[in-house]
């Protein structure tokens, strides 16, 4: 029997293929303190738990939140780059959002497979919690394909990545920061889709 592992690869979303939407957030309703993502703050319940406190002190709902979402569109070329992997290899989109804010985009990328995590929304449209699918979700999905004799590629651009891109067989780094390309030297680094794809062809290549 051919024990040759097929290739999965697990993507991050925002950054990478979207906008940071808190960043589009805090740009549509001008309250700065939005702007602060996983490339600032390494602790997700840290910058989670600030977030949520933001918006109940400016009485903003969810329907506040996904008007702001239904504006933005995929960084030019991601849906091509995505639709040419998807050919190519399985894609899943790991994601740290929540499925109440990912719908309109997932729409305009052509409903990629994502696993999130999901909001607790009250009877008046505000955000009461947070509702994490499972802790170190990316990690955890990453060592679940490993498990069903998958080899995995992970792609990401910020701190809550890291561990996703270490527990994979390649872990890429695409449109990071500086500070945590710095920190993480033993990633490859990739800044356009042109340039994610050529790697990618090389790792598909070498199966
Ligand atoms: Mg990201």
């Amino acid at each position: 029997m051919n024990s040759k592992k097929p290739i999965l690869v697990g993507m991050d979303l925002e950054g990478v293929l979207v906008p940071e939407i808190w960043i589009a957030v805090a740009e549509k309703t001008g309250i700065e303190k939005l702007r602060l993502t996983t490339r600032d703050i390494a602790d997700y319940d840290v910058l989670m738990k600030g977030r949520l406190a933001i918006l109940e002190e400016h009485k903003l709902t969810i329907d506040d939140i996904q008007a702001v979402i239904a504006t933005l569109t995929p960084l030019p070329g991601a849906k091509e780059f995505l639709d040419w992997l998807r050919s190519q290899v399985q894609v899943v989109i790991l994601s740290d959002t929540f499925s109440d804010f990912a719908q309109p985009l997932m729409r305009q990328l052509g409903y990629p497979t994502l696993l999130c995590h999901s909001l607790d929304i009250g009877e008046n449209r505000f955000i009461r919690d947070y509702c994490l699918r499972q802790r170190e979700a990316k990690r955890e999905s990453v060592k679940a394909f490993k498990s069903l004799n998958y080899k995995v590629i992970a792609i990401g651009d910020s701190y809550n990545d890291t561990a996703m891109l270490s527990e994979a067989d390649h872990g890429i780094l695409f449109k990071a920061p500086q500070n945590v390309i710095d920190e993480f030297p033993q990633f490859p680094v990739r800044h356009t889709f042109p340039e994610l794809k050529a790697l990618l062809t090389e790792f598909i290549t070498l199966g």
